[in-house]
């Protein structure tokens, strides 16, 4: 899951940064609303976090112009003032949640996990495909029941995957959910995370589909075709 942090304070910002990379989300920062309307021209994020008292364009006239362009990613806004005039404001202008500073890493991350489920149109933190579950709260993925253990880009790239099932997940966006802009990373980096993902699924039956020129696809084996690979 890829992130937008809108927020000028430096020692906020990197703080929040350092939290949510070790949840496992992308994140990408910026200390102004121009900045943010730059990023968001050529970049697409699953969940923007915007602050509301910016240097120049402020979070609320921000998030006025991101649902004026149609932007429909949910919109966390942050307040360090606690005057209920801004909150108003805000959540009319289309933000769908905030939280008042300070506030604790962990209600933030589980404001996220909401506010992600309702946008992906699922009904829980666990998603599932064949013999695979995903829980996204407390971050367990087991497979038939087992435990898997699964690094954080691993993780990324098979949720990402999970979402999109049935349907392909395309390459790009893959590459999206993984890198922010401050990493190199080359597409081809891809392939070495749905490679070794292909290792632990493939025994259990969930094949890793390349779509040449898309992207990637889970699919559940033929218990025929489970068999003759053996
Ligand atoms: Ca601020």
């Amino acid at each position: 899951m890829r992130l937008l942090l809108v927020e000028d304070d430096v020692m906020v910002a990197s703080g929040m940064k350092l939290g949510l990379c070790d949840a496992g989300y992308t994140v990408d920062w910026v200390g102004s609303g121009e900045r943010a309307e730059q990023a968001l021209e050529g970049d697409s994020f699953d969940l923007a976090i915007v602050d509301i008292g910016l240097p120049g364009m402020d979070g609320l006239e921000l998030t006025r112009r991101l649902r004026a362009r149609g932007l429909a990613m949910p919109v966390l806004m942050l307040t360090a003032r606690d005057a209920l005039q801004d909150r108003v404001q805000g959540l009319d202008l289309g933000a769908d949640d905030y939280m008042v500073k300070p506030f604790e890493l962990p209600e933030l991350l589980a404001r996220l996990r909401a506010l992600l489920r309702r946008s992906q149109a699922a009904t829980s933190a666990v998603l599932g495909f064949g013999p695979l579950e995903m829980d996204t709260a407390h971050r367990r993925v087991t497979l038939s029941g087992q435990p898997m253990e699964l690094g954080p880009r691993e993780w990324s790239v098979l949720e990402y995957l999970l979402i999109q099932a049935p349907k392909p997940a395309a390459k790009d966006k893959l590459l999206q959910a993984l890198t922010g802009w401050d990493k190199e990373i080359t597409p081809n980096a891809i392939e070495v995370y749905v490679s070794r993902l292909r290792g632990k699924l493939e025994p259990a039956g969930v094949a890793l589909r390349a779509i040449r020129g898309f992207g990637y696809r889970l699919e559940l084996k033929m218990r025929a075709e489970h068999g003759a690979d053996r």
